[in-house]
């Protein structure tokens, strides 16, 4: 792979021609926020929380998917990207029944971190408020469909990491739904080995851990992250 170089926010950052513009990015201290987006996992692109400006282009660019070029001019903070994520986190909090307060996962909470960062104190928009399905049928985890924000998380570290491709998603548009297996109660599910990769994954209170009380969850992300530099750089120790 070649070496690019490219400029993020007026600095010189060299990159391999292979990499994403958040791994230039992120690789020099540039935070660009983002959802659905797992490193180590293929790249969603579902949420938009990592969109950025490119020099040249008409729209806005995923930094998840977008690869870096020689000689690229990104920005990854305007008052346009600054709005256009907070109403990302707007809608996802208007569209769901996300009552934080009451949540399994208040205080660890990627989304709930997110609207703090973007300076959601309030909502502009108008709750759908949909009533969803709790499922706790599995021994160990529930997943609570209010509190999902369809970022298929779940999906690729379980088929990615874990093997086992117990989720999916199903439907269209507003009916889009996370399910396990044919569609079956997740206790049901002949794929699904309890190994916890989902839950450790989800970045909101969608699936959770039976037992655990709001303080004691613990999405264990490192955890995560042991496994994917252990499966691509082959490093089985701790
Ligand atoms: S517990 Fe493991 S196997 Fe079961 S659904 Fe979650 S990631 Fe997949
Ligand atoms: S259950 Fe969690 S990880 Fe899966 S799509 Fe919903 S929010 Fe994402």
């Amino acid at each position: 792979m070649s070496v690019v170089t490219l400029t993020i926010n007026d600095q010189l950052v060299s990159a391999s021609s292979g990499e994403t513009i958040l791994q230039a990015a992120r690789s020099v201290g540039i935070d660009i926020p983002t959802l659905c987006y797992v490193e180590g996992l293929t790249a969603h692109g579902g949420c938009r929380m990592c969109l950025v400006e490119v020099e040249g282009a008409r729209q806005l660019q995923p930094a998840c998917f977008l690869n870096v070029n020689e000689g690229m001019t990104i920005r990854t903070e305007t008052d346009q990207l600054r709005e256009y994520r907070k109403m990302i986190v707007e809608l996802l909090l208007a569209e769901g029944n996300h009552t934080c307060s009451i949540c399994v996962a208040n205080n660890n909470c990627e989304l709930q971190d997110a609207a703090v960062e973007m300076g959601v104190d309030h909502e502009r928009l108008e709750y759908t408020y949909p009533q969803r399905e709790v499922d706790v049928s599995h021994e160990r985890f529930g997943v609570d469909h209010n509190r999902c924000i369809l970022c298929t998380r779940c999906v690729r570290v379980c088929d990615e990491l874990e093997g086992a491709h117990t989720w999916d998603i199903s439907g269209r548009g507003a009916n889009l739904k996370m399910i396990t297996d044919m569609n079956q109660p997740w206790g049901e599910s002949p794929t699904c080995t309890s190994c916890g990769k989902c839950f450790m994954a989800c970045p909101t209170g969608a699936i959770f851990q039976k037992g655990s009380t709001a303080s004691e969850l613990d999405h264990n992300r490192a955890k995560l992250d042991f496994l994917i530099n252990a499966r691509e750089n082959q490093l089985w120790e701790l």
